[in-house]
């Protein structure tokens, strides 16, 4: 109680809201930098259980902004360190690991425990395998991005009859992009990332309006957020007809 004291002292969220979030079950895709931070948030923050999903291990390089790691966890996997960690900041919540790469079923299953999936990956191919199983399974998703000085959120679901999907934002050839490793993020940029979805997934759990279909892009340069909204595509081939 006095952990969520000053979240329960908000009116929007009061005791009701606060345990529909002690109540939550969240999917977590990616413990890397943006994972870090959501995590930690939605741990602090009193979520029930937390699927904890990444199938790599903590590298050296990985230390200058994946902050649940440290220089001892190098070689370990993400799941089980983060894990260990999370436990540590508050013992009450559910901690699954999950270090592998899932199957389109595991997916499907993994997203059927949860009221809510975060994807924190960095890899298209990921992103459109967990956008797809959240479509499918009517879920809400979070998604998340930063390379560079860039960041970028968006909300989806979890009616995806009339709203847009992820995949309306992108098209297939799109998978070429790029990643940090080959072009830089400056540390805290998938923090910023990681903690706007851990306030739009606790929005959500706790009864809060949220507004999908829009995406919002961090220039850490310009110092400057903006916001544009998404349109559903006609021709998305995961969410047309749904
Ligand atoms: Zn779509």
């Amino acid at each position: 109680m006095d952990r969520a004291a000053r979240q329960i002292a908000l009116k929007q969220i009061g005791t009701a809201g606060q345990e529909r979030i002690d109540n939550s079950t969240v999917l977590i895709i990616g413990l890397g930098g943006i994972g870090c931070a959501t995590a930690s948030y939605l741990a602090c923050a009193g979520v029930g259980q937390l699927l904890l999903c990444d199938f790599d291990s903590v590298d050296a390089t990985n230390l200058g902004r994946q902050t649940l790691y440290g220089p001892s966890d190098i070689g370990d996997f993400k799941a089980v360190r983060a894990a260990s960690r999370l436990a540590a900041m508050n013992p009450d919540v559910r901690l699954t690991e999950i270090p592998e790469r899932l199957s389109d079923a595991a997916m499907a299953e993994a997203i059927d425990q949860a009221d809510v999936v975060l994807d924190c990956c960095d890899n298209f191919s990921t992103r459109f395998q967990v956008n797809a199983a959240a479509v499918d399974r009517e879920t809400q998703l979070v998604s998340g991005a930063a390379i560079r000085f860039e960041g970028q959120v968006s909300v989806f679901g979890p009616d995806y009859g009339t709203s847009p999907c992820y995949r309306c934002l992108y098209r297939e050839a799109d998978e070429t992009l790029e990643d940090c490793s080959g072009n830089g993020v400056l540390g805290p940029v998938p923090g910023v990332v990681g903690c706007m979805m851990a306030v739009e997934a606790l929005k959500f759990l706790s009864g809060i309006e949220t507004r999908p279909g829009r995406l919002h892009l961090y220039d850490a340069l310009a110092s400057e957020w903006r916001t544009v909204t998404v349109r559903k595509s006609r021709n998305c081939p995961t969410c047309r007809g749904t």
